[in-house]
């Protein structure tokens, strides 16, 4: 089956600012977020923050097509929470 994995570019798009910003090729903080570094984490959620509020909580990687996609985990919990956890 075709997947559609809308959100893929924009996320594309946020690692490559992320990476911009640090310093860092974007093969390599995509690559690096792909195989589950939290290096970036905080300042991914804070983008995807900034655009969709709530709407998403989760991020993965689609195996079947190695594209990236959102969605929202109810057990996963407030992203807002989660970003001001992580100032302290
Ligand atoms: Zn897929």
């Amino acid at each position: 089956m075709k997947h559609k994995h809308i959100f893929n570019k924009i996320i594309q798009l946020i690692l490559k600012d992320i990476a911009k910003e640090n310093g860092y090729s974007p093969q390599k903080v995509i690559q690096d977020f792909a195989s589950g570094s939290m290096e970036f984490v905080v300042e991914f959620w804070q983008k995807i923050y900034a655009i969709y509020g709530e709407q998403y909580n989760d991020v993965y990687r689609c195996p079947g097509c190695k594209k990236f996609e959102l969605d929202f985990v109810e057990h996963n919990g407030s992203i807002a929470d989660f970003l001001e956890d992580e100032k302290h």
